[in-house]
C-alpha cells in the first residue's frame, strides 16, 4: 500500500498538530518519526543555560556545529515521543519551556545553525521510511520527499489547542498570551531570509481548523495510498 511513499515531509506553523500527526502516521507505517524542532530547541536551551548572548551569531553557530544532542527511545510514558538527552541530563520537557519558545526563532534564523542542523536531518531522512516534521522539510531538507504535507490552522485555533494541552497537564495558562506568542513565532519563522516557513510548491495543504486529529490522520493515510 505504502510501497512508494518512503520519505514524508510534514511542515507547518507552531502548534498546528504536526507532531501528533507525524507520530501517529510514523507508528502506523512503522517509520521513523523525526521532529526536527527538537534540534533547534536543544541548541536554544543550551545557549540559555550557558547565558550566551543569543545575538552572537558566530558563537551560536559554533554551538550548533559542536553540540552533542542525543535522541533516545522514550523512557517514560508522559506524552513524550523520545528522550532528548544533553550531557546525560534528560531535557525533554525543559526544551518545551516558555524561555525556549520565546527565543528559538531567533536561533533558528541563523544560516550557519540551519546549515549544521539541516545537513544532519537530511542524512537521516535520505535513509527513507521516515516522517520528518518541521518548517522547511519539503522545501529545503528533503525536497525529493515522496509526499509533502503542509498542515495549517488559524492562529486562534492553534493557540486554543496549546492552551487546552497546558490546562490538561494541570498547569496554568493564559490564552491571550499564548496567542500573542504563536503569532510572533510564526512571524519570525515565515519572514526569515533562510528557509522561511512556507508550503513547498508540490505540498498538499491541509487546513485543520475544522478537523480533529483523527480526521487529519485518515486524510493523510489516504494520501499515502
Ligand atoms: O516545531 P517546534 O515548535 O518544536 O519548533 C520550534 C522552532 O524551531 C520553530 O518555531 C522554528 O523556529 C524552528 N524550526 C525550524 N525549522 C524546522 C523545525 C523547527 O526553523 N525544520
Amino acid at each position: 500500500m505504502t510501497k512508494n511513499i518512503s520519505i514524508i515531509a510534514l511542515d507547518g506553523p507552531a502548534a498546528s498538530g504536526k507532531s501528533t500527526l507525524g507520530r501517529t502516521l510514523a507508528d502506523s507505517l512503522g517509520y521513523l518519526f523525526f521532529d526536527t524542532g527538537i534540534m533547534y530547541r536543544a541548541i536554544t536551551w543550551i545557549a540559555l543555560q550557558h547565558d550566551m548572548d543569543l545575538r552572537d551569531e558566530t558563537a551560536i553557530t559554533e554551538l550548533a556545529q559542536n553540540a552533542q544532542i542525543d535522541i533516545r527511545p522514550s523512557s517514560k510514558d508522559d506524552g513524550r515521543a523520545c528522550d532528548v538527552v544533553i550531557g546525560e541530563k534528560d531535557v525533554t520537557w525543559d526544551m518545551r519551556g516558555d524561555d525556549v519558545d520565546a527565543n528559538v526563532s531567533v536561533v533558528s534564523a541563523y544560516a550557519g545553525v540551519r546549515k549544521a542542523l539541516s545537513e544532519h536531518q537530511r542524512r537521516i531522512g535520505l535513509r527513507g521510511r521516515v516522517v520528518m516534521v518541521g518548517r522547511d522539510i519539503g522545501t529545503v531538507v528533503l525536497p525529493e520527499a515522496d509526499l509533502k504535507i503542509y498542515l495549517d490552522a488559524s492562529a486562534e485555533e492553534r493557540a486554543k489547542r496549546r492552551y487546552e494541552e497546558i490546562i490538561a497537564r494541570g498547569e496554568n495558562a493564559d490564552y491571550d498570551e499564548i496567542l500573542k506568542k504563536v503569532i510572533e513565532r510564526d512571524r519570525i519563522d515565515s519572514t526569515r531570509a533562510v528557509a522561511p516557513l512556507r508550503p513547498a510548491d508540490d505540498a498538499v495543504i491541509i487546513d485543520s481548523d475544522k478537523m480533529d486529529a483523527a480526521q487529519v490522520f485518515n486524510h493523510v493515510l489516504e494520501l499515502c495510498k
